[in-house]
């Protein structure tokens, strides 16, 4: 018999703490454990390549060859979220409140740096 999946049913809206914990519970229930930071840093090296390589030929200027489209913007930005995500937790890091500090770094920095823009 297949394992239930327990974070399908809260996928309605998920608050960044809450991705943290699915993204862990699916990592211990179902990949059995993290890849080593390096590994999963490398991962993460490629999924961007991956989302680059998207942008490159939805946006960019380069020509999509036969299937360079079949990967999707939203896939391939949910696979470097994942991998982020995946950093973080094995890291320690709350990214609810590193995001929060953030934000607040930013707008601290460049609150006036944009002003002549429009
Ligand atoms: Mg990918």
């Amino acid at each position: 018999m297949r394992k239930r999946i327990i974070w399908k049913s809260d996928m309605e809206e998920i608050s960044i703490h809450k991705a943290q914990e699915i993204v862990d519970d699916w990592i211990m229930k179902i990949g059995k454990g993290y890849f080593s930071h390096l590994t999963n840093m490398a991962l993460l090296t490629e999924e961007v390549g991956e989302l680059a390589r998207v942008i490159a030929r939805k946006y960019g200027d380069q020509i999509a060859k036969k299937g360079d489209l079949d990967a999707s913007l939203s896939e391939e930005m949910a696979d470097v979220l994942w991998v982020l995500i995946c950093l973080a937790n094995q890291s320690g890091i709350d990214l609810t409140k590193a995001f929060e500090e953030s934000i607040e770094k930013k707008t601290r920095r460049d609150s006036d740096r944009f002003l002549s823009r429009h």
